[in-house]
Parts: structure tokens; C-alpha cells; sequence
């Protein structure tokens, strides 16, 4: 399929998201009520406060075979710790005291407020289809490589302007090679 057509279909993708995180508000609570230790050295109170966790069976993906996008069998598919909406994340049962999940699933949260949905949702789509999959998708390797900071025991960092810099590093190229240049 084309990256135009993949355009298209997003603002579908972006209102299952809205209904899922509506079916779920009951059951969502702020991160910054879970009483993880080290969090607060690496995000700020706001963002804590703000972020909302949701404990699950399973985490819900996107029906996007259904919806018509093409290429992402093995997104759809896996069974994820963890997954992120907007500013909520939603854990599978028997994470839900791992703090270094939690961490990763913030470093989507960052992302998706400095991108703003229609911008996230597409860099995302275009990371996973460009890279050849889910692990390789530039905005999971950033996930992937601040967590394994964080589970090295880094000192206190301000991983939202680690992000923001990233984001402005790696996402620009990805619009360029699916939409050519001035996009
Ligand atoms: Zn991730």
C-alpha cells in the first residue's frame, strides 16, 4: 500500500484509540500513584502526574488488518508487556510493579505529546514499515536504549529533552523518505 493511502486510514486507527482509552477510564490511575522509587529522577512531577496507567489481561493493539493497513502482522499479533496511547499506557497483569516497564512506556508518553497524535501515530507507522519491523522502529530503539539506561542504574536525567532531541533527529527523515522533500 502506499504512504498516502497509510495516511489515510490513521484517523481510523486514532478513533479506535479513543474509543479503547474510554472503555478503560474507570480503571485508569496516575503513574505517580504507583509508588515506584526512581521514576521521579528521571521524569518530572507533572508528567507523573498527568501520565495513567491501565492494568489489563491483554493489551489492546489496533485491529489494523481490519482497518486495512498492510505490514504490521506482527505488531497486531505480539502480546505486549506493555502498550501506549496518547498519555496512558496500558500494562499486562503481572507487570504491574515493573518500574522499568513503566519507564519505557513513559519514553512513548514523552513521544506522543511532543509529536501530537496525528504526527505520532504516522512516525510510528512509517519507523515500523521503513525499519523492517517493530524492534527496529526508530522510536522503540529509543524506548529500548533509554530503559536499558535506566536499568543500568543511570544517574537522574531529564529523559523528556533526550527525547525531544531524538524525536527531532529521527522522525524529519522518516516523512522525507514516505513523502519526498518539504514534507
Ligand atoms: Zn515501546
Amino acid at each position: 500500500m502506499s504512504f498516502q493511502a497509510l495516511q489515510q486510514r490513521l484517523p481510523m486507527v486514532r478513533a479506535w484509540i479513543d474509543h479503547v482509552l474510554a472503555a478503560h477510564a474507570g480503571k485508569a490511575r496516575p503513574v505517580a500513584d504507583c509508588g515506584f522509587a526512581r521514576l521521579g529522577s528521571y521524569y518530572s512531577g507533572s508528567l507523573l502526574a498527568s501520565a495513567h496507567v491501565i492494568v489489563v489481561e491483554h493489551v489492546p493493539t489496533p485491529p489494523l488488518m481490519a482497518l486495512g493497513l498492510e505490514g504490521f502482522t506482527e505488531f497486531e499479533r505480539m502480546d505486549a508487556a506493555g502498550i501506549t496511547y496518547l498519555s496512558s499506557f496500558f500494562v499486562r497483569a503481572g507487570y504491574e510493579d515493573d518500574e522499568s516497564l513503566h519507564f519505557h512506556e513513559l519514553v512513548h508518553v514523552v513521544q506522543w505529546q511532543h509529536l501530537g497524535p496525528e504526527r505520532f501515530i504516522t512516525a510510528y507507522a512509517l519507523g515500523h514499515l521503513l525499519s523492517g519491523g517493530y524492534r527496529t522502529n526508530p522510536l522503540e530503539v529509543m524506548a529500548y536504549d533509554l530503559q536499558s539506561k535506566f536499568d543500568r542504574g543511570a544517574p537522574a536525567f531529564d529523559v523528556a529533552t533526550t527525547v525531544v532531541a531524538e524525536l527531532e533527529r529521527v522522525v524529519p527523515p522518516l516523512f522525507q523518505r514516505a513523502f519526498g522533500p518539504g514534507v
